[in-house]
């Protein structure tokens, strides 16, 4: 068995849905189970129709309900979707104008108001592939064995679901019959629609396919999975083909498009593979997501920068040993609300970065109360995911790369993660030395786990 997740866009209209099917069709020899997202952007469209009602007092669900009735039309579905459909968008109607009426939106009414758009897409999807002579049964997250707490906005899967899942899946799939789950929603213990948060249909998708024991989840994407480098700066970007859980979650905070890190915990628990592909680009490979990888010739995974990064030397003004001086300079950063990104300490010193973009003489002023400090603008964070096994050669080539190029390397830090290899270079020098970090780490491999100014002896 395997569970194949669709988003938004993927379902966003009937050529979509076709192709999905497509999609789909082909892989039937693997006993799928499907979790869908809403059509397109119909969660941002109920949001902003709840807006509309609290502001101005009036319900209005056209966009919402043109999309759906004119998605079944186009597909040619019958009358019995229809029967399907109008009750949930009358449902809708009525909780709009509800909250019309006594402008109040209270988290729980928030979480059965955005529900509306996956109970639709899924039974449009469902009624789809019925026909085209597959046969497919939608189901509501909780007819699924799917349930949550009572966090509404975001909500936790509750531990009894990876019983219940298998539970209610299995004997369906056993039938022959093709599950179409809603993603993102779930039911509390009261029988309250609850949400696992925005683009929680991941996190659906990896619990259900955690809990039934998939081969694997595939998430589909708009995108070839995740790239060595962003494309706009080195060319010969390549997808990644595979990474470890850790890595991908490293990765996810660069804004790489893979599954947030909370969605990926139900697969790491059971080492389920994570396969994101891209949906315009079937016989793409798509980067696989997995528990460990073997030892392959390069030690790096990826490689970001972020630019306009400031950069903030403190060495304190006091003796050696004394203590407090870090909580001392920490506290000065919460109180001016200053988000620190990277840091690196010594003895007596403090380098770390920041990306803010207002003036920073009243955290200069306060700062030099206690210690001095010299800070300078125009730097970039040049980050390098990796496998932490081969650190110690990373960090050689990238320093040996820095040099070759007379790009001084003027902060370090080897993230808590371990996998993350971070430091700071000029602004202007931040382009090549990505490129020329890409060059030597996918471009001209050396033989694996020498360096690469060696001959193999
Ligand atoms: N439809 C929900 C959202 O837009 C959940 C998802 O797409 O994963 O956030
Ligand atoms: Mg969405």
């Amino acid at each position: 068995m395997i569970v194949m997740k669709f988003g938004g866009s993927s379902v966003a209209n009937a050529e979509r849905i076709r192709h999905v099917a497509h999609i789909v069709k082909g892989r039937l020899d693997r006993k799928p189970a499907l979790v869908l997202s809403a059509m397109g952007d119909t969660t941002d469209h109920i949001l902003e129709a709840a807006d509309t009602a609290l502001s101005k007092g009036q319900a209005a669900a056209g966009k919402i309900e043109d999309l759906h009735r004119g998605t079944i039309r186009e597909l040619g579905l019958g009358a019995s979707v229809q029967d399907e459909i109008e009750p949930l968008l009358e449902e809708l109607r009525k909780l709009l104008t509800g909250i019309s009426l006594i402008r109040e939106l209270t988290g729980r009414t928030k979480d059965y108001l955005v529900s509306f758009g996956e109970r639709l897409s899924v039974r449009i999807v469902a009624a789809y592939f019925n026909a085209i002579h597959i046969n497919a049964q939608a189901l509501d997250a909780w007819d699924a064995g799917l349930r949550s707490d009572s966090c509404f906005s975001a909500a936790e899967p509750d531990e009894a679901s990876w019983e219940r899942i298998p539970g209610v899946l299995k004997p369906l799939i056993e039938r022959g019959i093709l599950p179409v789950i809603t993603g993102f929603i779930a039911k509390d213990g009261e029988g309250n629609i609850t949400t696992l948060g925005r683009g929680g249909s991941d996190l659906s998708a990896a619990i259900i396919a955690a809990a039934c024991g998939a081969e694997e989840v595939q998430v589909w994407k708009d995108v070839d999975g995740i790239l060595t480098a962003d494309p706009r700066i080195v060319k010969n970007a390549k997808p990644v083909e595979t990474v470890t859980y850790d890595e991908a979650a490293e990765l996810a905070y660069f804004g790489a498009q893979v599954l947030h890190p909370r969605a990926m915990l139900p697969c790491m628990k059971t080492k389920t593979p994570v396969l994101v592909k891209n949906s315009y680009n079937i016989d793409a490979p798509g980067t696989r997501i997995v528990a460990a990888l073997e030892k392959k010739n390069s030690p790096v995974r990826a490689i970001t920068s972020r630019k306009n990064v400031i950069l903030v030397d403190i060495v304190s003004t006091r003796m050696l040993g004394q203590y407090g001086f870090l909580e001392g300079v920490f506290s000065v950063f919460a109180r001016h609300q200053l988000s620190v990104d990277m840091v690196a300490t010594s003895e007596v010193s403090i380098s770390l970065t920041l990306d803010a973009p207002r003036s920073l003489e009243p955290l200069k002023k306060d700062l030099g109360r206690i210690a001095s400090v010299d800070i300078r603008t125009g730097k970039a964070i040049v980050t390098i995911v990796g496998d932490v096994r081969r650190s110690s050669e990373i960090l050689a080539r990238a320093f040996r790369t820095c040099e070759i190029l007379g790009a001084p390397v003027q902060m370090v830090s080897q993230g808590a993660s371990k996998v993350n290899i971070s430091f700071i270079v000029d602004d202007t020098e931040a382009d090549d030395v990505v490129r020329a970090l890409h060059g030597d780490f996918f471009d001209a491999l050396p033989p694996p786990g020498t360096l690469s100014n060696r001959s193999g002896t």
